[in-house]
């Protein structure tokens, strides 16, 4: 049957993709916008200025329009006495001529008179009655400026292919243009999938938002090009088909994304082959293997992988080229750049297109958790890396492909989850990347010198957090004392619960295995089960829920809030923002674990500065607080 036949296909290679690739050819259709509307466009023609800009000889300073000649003997001991016989304001025609001994006072802009050639700036002179006095000389020329001087007449002012920014636009505007011709390359963004909702409406279980719309649409539109959004369309071939014929139709280039696995339902290599002439379906790259590539018609019509880091790492790969090269242009911004491997990462001798962060220059994995969106937020763009190699040496450089142009991230900070943090990049005005995966997992990429500073909260029998970091035999980092946070149970306003004891038999929201605000939980129910002569692990198994795990102090809020827990752990603030009631139990440490060798870089010595300042202490949320310990550094760990 020819439907599993094609799943047994071969693979392309990732050169030969691109060797088709090159091959196909768009063509944009051409334009004519208003200015209002190119900024992002590439041009299509050459421009040329119709006109000389300034299209006079204007001034360019406040003063006074005078014969150089006159000037020469000027100095500020002795001033020169000339008669002032008029003024000219900008935009009038000056209706005065000049003589010998004579000056015009002119405003910045305004046109210069006959019979003048230089202008004195105000601030070298001053005014006696009808008479001025210049206290210094002035060149043939000073502060005139001539006409054509910026843009001459007939000059080219733009070259066809330049991508239209504000300083374009202003060039056009003054050389009197209106509108241009611009290329438009229309490309078509179809969503499928049957779990898919628009962003803004409800997520009913089961469904996760349509990310790859968006976030294609924005690459489309950073190659210059002009993104049509189709929406989300249904796993049903028919529906699918159709959406994609109207697509061909408007469009010059048609993307979709999703159903290119060869799972059940996943149909697109199907459509694309019955459309037109399929040129690949699935090149030999991880995580780019489902991505089919065809053309109806001369018009390409390519069918992304589902995973909004898979499409958007072959979207920069292969198809942003491909919109380049059909608009004969280049990217706006740097999409490589070359940076230090801050780890080493494995490979699984495959070719692959591996999803990195860039900090400061060096680049980590930013692959823990496959094929979740949580990739995205964490990667700034993706290393390749070719079937030979299994292992990458921590220091090698490599060439980083951008997701867009990314803004360069200043501090990794892992670990717990805290408003403290927040409020620390905030006040630093700098740019943190804040990866929350519970305060153990923050100790472990410390460990393997993955992040620049883990925030933690991990009760020990003795010190805080110092036990856990010992059993951790943690040697490249620093300890630095935080702040401390009130930790209480958190219910609906009407609950009965008033203390721990009360947990019993009540349905608990916990935290996620590895949060530290867990893990006080256990120590608090351990000292609870002493008391009451039993185990923790008898203990827990009275308190439905026991075994949830909610990732962040927000979401355990929402949980009490919405009913869906009688009771959760956790801190103050997002209890009290959501009108929750806290009682609280204890008071914990949130300190950060800075990595030794960067104690000294600007960045974290602004972080500490923020760390021990008045502002942050002030502005902490209800329930966090700094004290006598805060920014205090512990050396010896
Ligand atoms: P598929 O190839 O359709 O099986 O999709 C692969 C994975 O990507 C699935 O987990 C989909 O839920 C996910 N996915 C597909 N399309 C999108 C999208 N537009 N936005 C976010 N995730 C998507
Ligand atoms: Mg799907």
């Amino acid at each position: 049957m020819e439907r599993e036949q094609k799943e047994f296909r071969e693979l392309t290679s990732s050169e030969e993709a691109r060797r088709m690739i090159k091959n196909i050819k768009v063509n944009p259709k051409i334009e004519t916008l208003l200015l209002e509307h190119v900024n992002g466009c590439i041009l299509a023609e050459d421009v040329f200025s119709s006109i000389d800009v300034p299209a006079f000889d204007r001034s360019v300073k406040d003063g006074f329009a005078v014969r150089a000649q006159d000037t020469y003997n000027a100095t500020e001991i002795e001033p020169l006495a000339l008669v002032k016989i008029g003024s000219i304001a900008a935009g009038c025609v000056p209706d005065l001529a000049l003589g010998p001994g004579e000056a015009i006072e002119i405003a910045t802009g305004a046109p210069i008179p006959e019979g003048a050639d230089a202008v004195v700036m105000v601030e070298h002179t001053s005014t006696e009655a009808d008479k001025i006095l210049v206290r210094r000389a002035v060149y043939i020329n000073e502060n005139i400026m001539r006409t054509g001087a910026d843009i001459m007449k007939g000059e080219r002012v733009l070259r066809r292919n330049v991508r239209i920014g504000p300083r374009e636009i202003g060039v056009l505007a003054s050389t009197g243009i209106s509108k241009v011709a611009v290329k438009q390359l229309k490309v078509g963004i179809i969503s499928t999938g049957d779990e898919l909702v628009q962003p803004g409406s409800q997520l009913y279980s089961g469904k996760i938002y349509d990310a790859n719309s968006y976030a294609i649409a924005a690459s489309v539109e950073e190659c210059g090009a002009k993104p049509m959004i189709y929406g989300i369309v249904k796993d049903d071939e028919r529906t699918m088909s159709d959406v994609i014929d109207r697509a061909l139709q408007e469009c010059s280039m048609v993307l979709t994304s999703g159903s290119t696995s060869a799972g059940v339902g996943d149909v697109m290599y199907r459509i694309i082959d019955e459309k037109g002439k399929t040129l690949l379906h699935g090149i030999s790259i991880k995580p780019g293997k489902p991505v089919v590539i065809g053309v109806v018609e001369d018009i390409p019509l390519i069918g992304l992988p589902g995973n909004p880091t898979s499409a958007l790492s072959i979207f920069n790969e292969f198809i942003a080229p491909l919109i380049y090269d059909s608009l004969e242009t280049d990217p706006p911004f740097r999409t490589k750049v070359r940076a230090i491997l801050g780890t080493g990462i494995r490979s699984e001798g495959r070719k692959e297109l591996f999803p990195v962060g860039l900090i400061r220059g060096r680049v980590y994995p930013a692959d823990k958790t496959s094929g979740a969106i949580t990739t995205l937020a964490e990667a700034d763009g993706i290393i390749e890396i070719s079937e030979e190699t299994e292992y990458l040496e921590p220091g090698k450089p490599v060439d980083v492909t951008l997701f867009g142009n990314i803004a360069p991230v200043d501090v990794m900070v892992v670990g717990g989850q805290c408003p403290g943090i927040d409020l620390l990049e905030d006040l630093t005005g700098m740019n943190f990347r804040v990866i929350s995966m519970g305060s153990s997992r923050g100790l472990s990429a410390m460990a393997g010198s993955i992040a620049d500073v883990a925030g933690v909260n991990l009760a020990g029998t003795g010190d805080y957090n110092l036990e856990a970091i010992r059993n951790m035999s943690i040697r490249n980092a620093v300890l630095v004392k935080g702040y401390r946070r009130e930790q209480g149970l958190i219910v609906r306003p009407e609950s009965s619960i008033k203390n721990l004891e009360d947990l019993i038999g009540k349905k608990l929201v916990n935290r996620n295995r590895g949060s530290g605000t867990r893990a006080l939980l256990d120590k608090l129910l351990e000292e609870l089960a002493v008391k009451k002569g039993t185990t923790r692990a008898e203990l827990v198994k009275m308190v439905p829920g026991y075994n949830s795990g909610s990732r962040t102090h927000r979401s355990v809020c929402e949980a009490v809030s919405n009913g869906k827990a009688e009771v959760g752990f956790g801190i103050r603030p997002f209890a009290e923002s959501m009108g929750l009631k806290f009682i609280p139990i204890t008071v914990e440490d949130f300190d950060f674990l800075i990595n030794k060798e960067i104690m000294d870089i600007p960045q974290v010595r602004k972080l500490l500065a923020t760390l021990r300042s008045h502002d942050f202490a002030t502005r902490l949320p209800s329930g966090i607080f700094t004290y006598e310990r805060t920014g205090e550094i512990l050396e010896k760990i």
